[in-house]
């Protein structure tokens, strides 16, 4: 058995020992006599592994009890309607479109009311973060959105808006669990899972419970009410039963990695390796705003699509999977999530180092 080292943004590397924990309870989880993914979802087995997802997701990020969590489907993108369905009021919110999901959550909201874009990066391809400072937040604005990291570009907000007392709602997918978050800035903060925590098929909100209300706008399907989903302990319908047992999996690797702290000094070591890299290479440059780099998905380029092009095969080849770039940017990037070892990124900067010396 050969394992890459999979650069990929999503769905992305999971930490090894997990997998090999799956693969062991595969037939039999426990005693039960079948797998997880064959069980009755009502049943007390996996009642007890949602339950201990949750609490271990609950310790390991400090959530206070005026939150609750919910295991939802959906992928992110159900959020980027969901949001608006259940927060919108007044029917206003304020958006900051730093990249493309950003951007896709600004557009589907405008189909519920008025989603103003109070900030944007799109002037210089998404390779900053705006001042965010002082916006002009609308005075009845429901809440203020981000996208905290950009995945496509690699930026990510290394402080928070001021929203002016507004909610923070914040889509995480791309730095869920990465380093240490204070829970009590946001309303809500969500994430897709196939990131950094799980497979695809789990989104997890984390919400305010204030928040949480029946008063929805009208036609708002019941699948797409948090209340009903809280209500019902993330068991309204059949939830994605074993993509949860598996982010279940990994909240408890990270715990034993030492938790959010011991995640982000990994994170940044990491990062740093590369970045360190890109800033002296004279054939790769990363393209991000340097006080706004991103610790999770780092692209670069050499200036020539054929080189990249060259790159990013000779790459491959030498057992570091999916390099190449995001479709509306081009050039490289280096996810390099939670479950990617050092020892992966090392061996990538090796190569490059290689590559610049055959090249140039
Ligand atoms: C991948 C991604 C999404 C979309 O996730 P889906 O689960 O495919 O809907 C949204 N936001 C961010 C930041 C992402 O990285």
């Amino acid at each position: 058995m050969a394992r890459v080292y999979n650069f990929s943004a999503g769905p992305a590397v999971l930490p090894e020992e997990v997998l090999r924990e799956a693969a062991e309870e595969m037939l039999d989880y426990r005693g039960s006599g079948m797998s997880v993914m064959e069980m009755s979802h009502r049943s007390k087995t996996y009642q007890g592994i949602l339950d201990e997802a949750e609490a271990d997701l609950r310790e390991l990020v400090g959530i206070p009890n005026d939150y609750s969590v919910l295991f939802l489907q959906g992928g992110a993108s159900q959020q980027f309607a969901m949001i608006p369905m259940n927060l919108m009021k007044n029917r206003v919110a304020d958006y900051i479109v730093t990249g493309q999901w950003a951007k896709k959550a600004w557009q589907e909201a405008s189909k519920y009311g008025k989603a103003n874009k109070i900030a944007s990066s799109e002037d210089q391809t998404f390779s900053y973060i705006p001042d965010c400072s002082d916006l002009p937040v609308s005075a009845d604005a429901d809440y203020v959105y981000i996208c905290e990291n950009n995945t496509i570009y690699g930026t990510k907000f290394k402080t928070l808006p001021d929203t002016k007392g507004k909610n923070l709602v914040a889509d995480v997918s791309s730095c869920f669990l990465s380093e240490p978050v204070d829970i009590t800035k946001y309303g809500l903060m969500y994430g897709g899972v196939q990131k950094n925590i799980g497979p695809a098929g789990v989104v997890i909100v984390i919400i305010r419970k204030d928040l949480i209300t029946e008063d929805v706008l009208p036609g708002t399907p019941t699948m797409l009410r948090y209340q009903i989903h809280a209500d019902s302990g993330s068991l309204y319908n059949t939830p994605p039963a074993y993509g949860i047992y598996i982010c279940g999996k990994v909240f408890k690797w990270i715990k034993k990695m030492g938790g959010l702290s011991a995640m982000k000094e990994h994170n940044e070591k990491k990062a740093a390796i590369l970045y360190n890299y890109l800033d002296e290479s004279r054939l790769f440059r990363g393209t991000v705003r340097r006080e706004d780099r991103s610790l999770m998905n780092v692209p670069f380029v050499t200036g020539s699509e054929e080189l990249d092009v060259a790159f990013v095969k000779a790459a491959k080849e030498a057992g570091f999977e999916n390099l190449k770039g995001h479709r509306s940017v081009g050039g490289m990037r280096a996810s390099i999530y939670n479950a990617m070892p050092v020892v992966g990124v090392e061996k990538l900067v090796a190569f490059m180092r290689e590559f610049e010396a055959q090249t140039l």
